[in-house]
């Protein structure tokens, strides 16, 4: 395992609007994937590729998902930071013998199949941290 493995994979941004979001990006000329909804999450997405990394837009499709929540707790922006491992299981296993406090228990699927779990922004210095396993192509 090299440090190298570890990555920002990407910044999950909260917004109202996908159309209206990526504009910004569209006029920059970033490359902007198609729309996918996450039902799990209540989510519909967008990835933006930012060199290595990528920007991850989130529109609530219901008023009961996270980000939903989110937006009428603290209004449009920056949801969560994604930190790409290169050992999921091993790494859940390490911070929770450190206490960490994860928000929930089990690993979850994304929908393009990556591994991952979020970290409570309580052990994360104010930030939600989502793991997420080495599997970006
Ligand atoms: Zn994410």
């Amino acid at each position: 395992m090299s440090d190298s493995e570890f990555a920002i994979d990407h910044l999950g941004i909260a917004v109202k609007s996908l159309a209206a979001a990526k504009t910004i990006y569209e006029t920059l000329g970033l490359t902007i994937s198609q729309e996918e909804e996450v039902a799990g999450e209540q989510v519909r997405l967008l990835m933006v590729e930012v060199g290595e990394s990528r920007f991850e837009l989130l529109e609530p499709t219901s008023e009961s998902s996270p980000i939903a929540k989110f937006l009428n707790k603290r209004g449009e922006g920056l949801h969560h930071v994604s930190l790409r491992v290169p050992d999921l299981a091993a790494a859940i296993e390490k911070l929770k013998a450190k206490g960490i406090r994860l928000v929930s228990d089990q690993i979850k699927i994304g929908a393009g199949g990556h591994h991952y779990i979020f970290v409570h922004p309580s052990s994360a210095g104010g930030v939600l941290l989502e793991l997420v396993e080495n599997s970006h192509s």
